[in-house]
């Protein structure tokens, strides 16, 4: 025990001097879903411009599947050098509701290196999908339950979440196609495999302009610049849609403050970097504000977004093992 202790007290000794060096290589940045979608697309942004202030290449690793709980898991059990780090979004706090059984605790098993970007969601279906606006789509869904089918990236992701609200506010439930992404659904969708999906703009809005899928409506409380003709959700009625998918990065727990004070500041740099906001933009999106982008704001957000999804879980009863 005793041998333990001073083992522990070297490494500590010796941390310091050692990061700050850091980084001295490459670092993993895991996307807890397929290439292609949403989080991808935002995690491949950010991690650009944050190698460019750290002055080493960010690596974004897609380990897709169970709505984004493989990836975080495996970034859980990580070592916690540096060298592995997590984009993941709002299903970090729709996840410990949602599976009975999950393998790491949100609030215990990272470090959290701040906020990133809030982006909105999109109800959109495949091209020549009968309904025309949302009042249809809602009608139509409710007199075909049987043989429409709704594509997601498995429970916990936004996608699910947003697939969720829906059918509660609808009162009907369809089934769902679970994908490793939605990045690998939109391309089904775009093929008329499946009939419907929700997801974020930045995996949609240039589907959209480009009529390759139909768009009904946005999870926003106003109208897009990005998206100017699609309504929002509450136009429609649907109140209990208006939501933004948040992302934030983690890293696993134990890693070296020296780090993480050096990943923030390489964040909020990269949030102010012009080629991200326009990016960004022309997706639908924005960069948070610095005060967001940090370990602090992170902690709460995560804290408050557990405790709002928490009750809308147990009373829409959808529960994974
Ligand atoms: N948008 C997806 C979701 O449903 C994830 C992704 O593929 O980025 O959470």
């Amino acid at each position: 025990m005793r041998k333990l202790f001073a083992l522990a007290l070297g490494a500590a000794i010796f941390a310091t001097p050692a990061f700050a060096q850091y980084p001295e290589r490459a670092i993993t940045m895991v996307v807890p879903f397929a290439a292609g979608g949403p989080t991808d697309t935002v995690t491949r942004l950010v991690a650009e411009s944050m190698s460019k202030e750290l002055g080493q290449q960010i690596v974004v690793e897609n380990v897709g599947g169970a709505g984004g709980t493989l990836g975080a898991g495996k970034v859980a059990q990580a070592a916690p050098d540096g060298y592995t780090l997590l984009m993941h979004h709002i299903g970090m706090s729709t996840a410990p509701t949602l599976y009975r059984k999950l393998a790491f605790n949100p609030l215990e098993a990272f470090e959290y290196v701040g906020l990133v970007t809030e982006v909105p969601m999109v109800i959109v279906a495949k091209p020549g999908f009968e309904p025309a606006d949302m009042k249809s789509l809602v009608e139509y869904v409710k007199a075909n339950k049987d043989k429409v089918n709704y594509a997601n990236a498995g429970i916990g992701a936004a996608s699910h979440l947003c697939g969720m609200l829906f059918m509660s506010a609808i009162d009907t439930r369809v089934t769902t196609v679970p994908y490793k992404g939605t990045g690998p659904a939109l391309t089904d969708l775009m093929g008329g495999q499946v009939d419907f999906m929700c997801d974020q703009t930045t995996n949609t809005t240039n589907q959209i302009k480009e009529g390759k899928i139909k768009a009904y409506a946005t999870t926003t409380a106003k109208r897009l610049d990005a998206l100017p003709d699609v309504p929002t959700a509450e136009e429609s009625g649907y109140n209990d849609l208006t939501f933004g998918i948040w992302h934030g990065v983690y890293a696993p727990k134990g890693t070296p403050k020296e780090a993480i004070d050096k990943l923030s500041a390489a964040l909020q740099k990269a949030l102010k970097d012009p080629n991200v906001i326009e990016r960004f933009a022309s997706l639908g999106t924005a960069p948070v504000a610095e005060d967001q982008a940090t370990p602090a704001a992170h902690e709460a957000k995560l804290k408050a977004e557990i405790a709002r999804w928490k009750p809308v879980i147990e009373a829409a009863g959808e529960f994974a093992d």
